[in-house]
């Protein structure tokens, strides 16, 4: 139920001998995807037997939530939710600069196939593909707890988002829906290790939505050690893809750098991206590293001057550079560090 566009919902139906018009599919859409207006009775979109019809035959077990952790250092709060089929993920609602603005951190996998060497993702494994549902679901549910506005969505938690292409972009579709989630489509972010035929097929596709890649190292052979999926798509069939995004989008191309010390903060790396990427207009997101015992690695969270004179370098050269603030570390909610774990102390539901 909560995959299905509006005239798939009428489709749906139709099959099962219920026949809806188009504004009620839409307004089945709407409250399905938002179960506190559902369940404000004042807003009660459709008749009480359509109603009926549709708890009956649509799914009504959205995901049960096992925990909020909110970090009190910076409002993060981390959802671990329980699937149907008892598979955890979670979510992050984050907050924005703007004041009671926030965007959603969505999982697109249980657990995750890319095994990048610093990740506690990685440690998982990968279980299986989230369905569209569920990652609405998940969506819904974090957005309907927010004390505010929830503007943007990405999908950064669990997982390689374009390993689940289809779900992921058919979710994308119904959170920027106007009956659904109504976000706007150019504020979902869809994250990737770098997944070229996809990347080419998402360009071909033309969605709204933004793409940013987890570069990390623009040297094959120290990237490939980092992100074993390098070893499949060389940093010079990325490129390619890359610059095809770029020219699509019209607008810079974001590529992510998590910040290992003494591995990719060197200048070998500044004329290696020069030499890959110099003539795409590009935003660099520095993330710092945030280290877990799951992720078990001997890597280390660049040093201060490290990560200056990289700022610096890029800087030079015109590019620019913005640290991701990577927050809710406190909570195992942070880049790099979902991996299904418990909290102490459950957040209040707010
Ligand atoms: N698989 C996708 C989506 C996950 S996004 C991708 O790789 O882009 C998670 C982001 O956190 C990625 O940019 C990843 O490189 C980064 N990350 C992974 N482990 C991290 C860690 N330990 N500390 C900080 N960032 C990390």
């Amino acid at each position: 139920m909560f995959g299905l566009l509006p005239e798939a919902i009428s489709a749906e139906l139709a099959a099962h001998g219920v026949t809806v018009r188009d504004d009620e599919a839409r307004r089945i859409l709407a409250h399905s995807i938002s179960p506190m207006a559902r369940r404000d009775a004042k807003k009660r979109p459709i008749s009480k037997a359509l109603q009926a019809n549709v708890d009956k035959l649509f799914r009504a077990t959205p995901l049960e939530v096992l925990e909020r952790a909110q970090d009190s250092a910076d409002g993060f709060v981390k959802y671990l939710f329980k699937h149907p089929d008892g598979a955890l993920s979670e979510a992050v609602r984050i907050p924005l600069h703007k004041p009671n603005h926030f965007t959603i951190c969505l999982s697109s996998q249980v657990g995750c196939a890319m095994g990048c060497a610093f990740c506690a993702t990685a440690s998982l494994g990968l279980t299986r593909n989230l369905e569209t549902w569920e990652i609405v679901s998940a969506f819904s549910l974090v957005r309907d707890e927010a004390p505010g506005r929830v503007t943007g969505a990405v999908f950064m938690g669990q997982g390689e988002p374009l390993g689940n292409y289809d779900n992921v972009i058919a979710a994308a579709k119904l959170i920027s829906h106007p009956c659904g989630g109504r976000v706007a489509g150019d504020m979902i972010t869809l994250s990737t290790v770098g997944l070229v035929p996809q990347i080419r097929r998402f360009v071909r596709e033309g969605h709204p939505h933004r793409l940013i890649v987890s570069l990390v190292s623009a040297m094959q052979e120290k990237r490939q050690r980092l992100l074993p999926v390098a070893a499949r798509y060389p940093l010079s069939e990325l490129a390619a893809a890359l610059k095809e995004y770029g020219k699509a989008c019209n607008n810079r191309v974001t590529v992510a750098w998590v910040l290992l010390s003494g591995v990719n903060t060197g200048p070998d790396e500044v004329e290696a991206l020069v030499a890959l990427l110099g003539d795409l207009r590009l935003r660099i997101n520095l993330i710092d590293l945030n280290e877990t015992e799951r992720a078990q690695t001997h890597f280390k969270r660049a040093t201060d001057a490290e990560r200056q004179t990289l700022m610096d370098s890029l800087g030079q050269l015109g590019f620019p550079v913005v640290r991701r603030y990577s927050g809710g570390a406190h909570k195992h909610a942070a880049c790099g560090m979902l991996a299904a774990t418990f909290q102490e102390t459950p957040a209040p539901n707010s």
